[in-house]
């Protein structure tokens, strides 16, 4: 890592972490972004490695803003990159002299402790401002079958195609409600996939539903735009793309060897007679996002239930404040809205960031603000249109699984074992307690795979609301670390001489 003192801390190189370090630099900020992917550009902007050769997954009109971001950013004097670094905790936010957790929002003398693991080893990181935005990641949705190897969940086969140039099988299903899977199909067509059928459960839009659409055409063109080619290039290929069609498991010894798919009714329920197998070698399923508030939560800040918006969603303020002084949020973890508007809020976070630090006027500040807002609301009508249009059914989702099936999936435990612990253990009432008992949500994931499909059982089988439910409690390390690395924390001096992470309190 390079010796800049951050200033401004941004966990995560995406369009929000990006478009809010360019924003700050340009005002004056040092800005140092930590990201655990070997490059910037997060999961739209993803990139292979330098050098890989082969076609730039970022070619093409759909991906001029992020090219355009990308490059100013890399050449910013002020911006310094710590890539292949993982930030794992957040320390000293709340707590008070006697050791205690204060309520969220207690104000705190200093900003927090971040604590990062990369290629030099454990650092405690001191900014004066931290910007979250770690981003989202595909809602896993649990059916039998989904734990057989070629089974992933859509994004996961772009991330192979976008950053490792690899093909995630020979023939291939996409099924979801979400219109990534369009884009994701085209890519894997162009790449030479043999794409067997892309499978919607919602159907096409009504009257009501293309009124709003052309509301929020003005400003969103280049998505529309995106969808459209992407179904030309896949009509081009003879790939059948069908609504109303719901895939209930994928079959398989050893492997996936195909997908049993249905056709459901407006609530996405299976119509007896309708089902059929289609042989392939690999799924990928896409119901949409949930985002990455693992670090936020573990640092204190105050997250809601926002089902349509991707589940638990960070609280924050129109200038992007988290509920704790110093910490900002900006992109998915504030609600899945698309890249577009991850990159208006990482503008408008770093705006308020700059004039909390006393490195912008109020008026240069304002006058910046109305073409952000701008941005913010143009980008909103498009993020509220999918919201409405390509919202998971997660009751109907939940129905999928069987008592055989996994759901916890690190720690191996079955939807027929939550039912039975339920059973035996009727005033169970949170996410977190079930935990404890079963395990679900202990390995190395940390529970972002079970969590959601957790929730959403308990939710069907006891009617407690989602919200009084879950989530998980965030624990550090918010992701897996080696443990030399964790008993060297105790050791590692801060750049500011600080004092080390207390692991004894703050990792119960
Ligand atoms: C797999 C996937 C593929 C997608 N593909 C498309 C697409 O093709 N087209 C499209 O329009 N939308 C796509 N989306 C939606 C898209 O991700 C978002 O709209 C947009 O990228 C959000 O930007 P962001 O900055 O909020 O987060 P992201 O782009 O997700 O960026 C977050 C960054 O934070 C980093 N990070 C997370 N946690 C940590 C941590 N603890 N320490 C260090 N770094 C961390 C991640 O590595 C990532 O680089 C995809 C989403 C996913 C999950």
């Amino acid at each position: 890592m390079s010796a800049v003192e951050p200033q401004v801390l941004i966990v995560g190189a995406g369009p929000a972490g990006l478009a809010a370090a360019v924003t700050a630099a340009h005002h004056g900020a040092q800005v140092l972004v930590v990201d655990e992917q070997a490059r910037p550009g997060g999961q739209i902007w993803r990139r292979p490695d330098p050098g890989a050769g082969g076609p730039d997954p970022l070619a093409g009109p759909a991906y001029t803003a992020g090219r355009t971001l990308l490059a100013r950013a890399a050449a910013h004097p002020r911006i310094t990159f710590a890539h292949d670094t993982t930030a794992w905790g957040v320390f000293g936010t709340r707590t008070t002299p006697d050791g205690f957790a204060a309520p969220p929002g207690t104000p705190v003398p200093e900003g927090p402790r971040v604590a990062v693991h990369g290629p030099a080893g454990v650092e405690i990181l001191l900014p004066r401002a931290l910007l979250l935005t770690a981003g989202a990641y595909d809602l896993p949705v649990p059916m039998p079958g989904w734990t057989l190897p070629g089974f992933f969940t859509v994004g996961g086969i772009q991330a192979l195609l976008k950053g490792h140039r690899t093909l995630a099988g020979r023939r291939i299903v996409l099924a979801g409600a979400h219109p990534l899977l369009l884009i994701a199909a085209a890519q894997l067509v162009r790449a030479g996939a043999d794409v067997a059928e892309v499978a919607f459960a919602q159907g096409l839009p009504g009257p009501a539903e293309l009124t709003r659409a052309l509301a929020a055409l003005p400003g969103n063109r280049a998505k529309v735009t995106e969808g459209t080619t992407a179904v030309r290039t896949l009509r081009q290929a003879g790939v059948p793309i069908r609504t109303h069609t719901l895939i209930l498991r994928a079959e398989g010894a050893d492997h996936v060897t195909g997908a049993v798919l249905a056709r459901v009714d407006r609530n996405w329920r299976p119509i007896p007679g309708t089902e059929r197998t289609v042989a392939c070698d690999t799924v990928g399923t896409g119901y949409g996002f949930v985002p990455s508030t693992e670090l936020a939560r573990q640092a204190g800040c105050a997250a809601t239930w926002n089902g349509p918006a991707g589940g638990w969603v960070l609280v924050h303020d129109h200038a992007m404040r988290t509920t704790l002084p110093h910490i900002w949020a900006a992109g998915e973890l504030t609600g899945v809205a698309g890249a577009e508007h991850a990159v208006a809020t990482g503008k408008r976070a770093a705006l308020d960031i700059c004039l909390s630090l006393g490195i912008l006027t109020t008026a240069d500040h304002d006058r910046e603000l109305t073409a952000v807002d701008r941005e913010l609301a143009t980008t909103m009508r498009m993020a509220k249109l999918l919201e409405s249009t390509c919202a998971p059914d997660r009751a109907a989702l939940n129905a999928l699984a069987d008592d055989d099936t996994p759901l916890c999936r690190c720690e191996e435990v079955s939807y027929g074992q939550i039912r039975c612990t339920m059973r035996d253990n009727p005033g169970l009432g949170t996410a977190d307690a079930v935990k404890l008992l079963t395990r679900a949500g202990m390995g190395p994931c940390q529970g972002r795979m079970c969590g959601p499909a957790l929730v959403e059982l308990l939710h069907q089988e006891t009617h407690i609301p989602r919200e009084t439910l879950g989530p998980f409690t965030a624990r550090p390390p918010i992701k897996p670390l080696p443990l030399a690395a964790l008993a060297e924390a105790h050791a590692t001096t801060t750049r500011t001489a600080a004092p080390p992470i207390d692991t004894d309190t703050d990792m119960s």
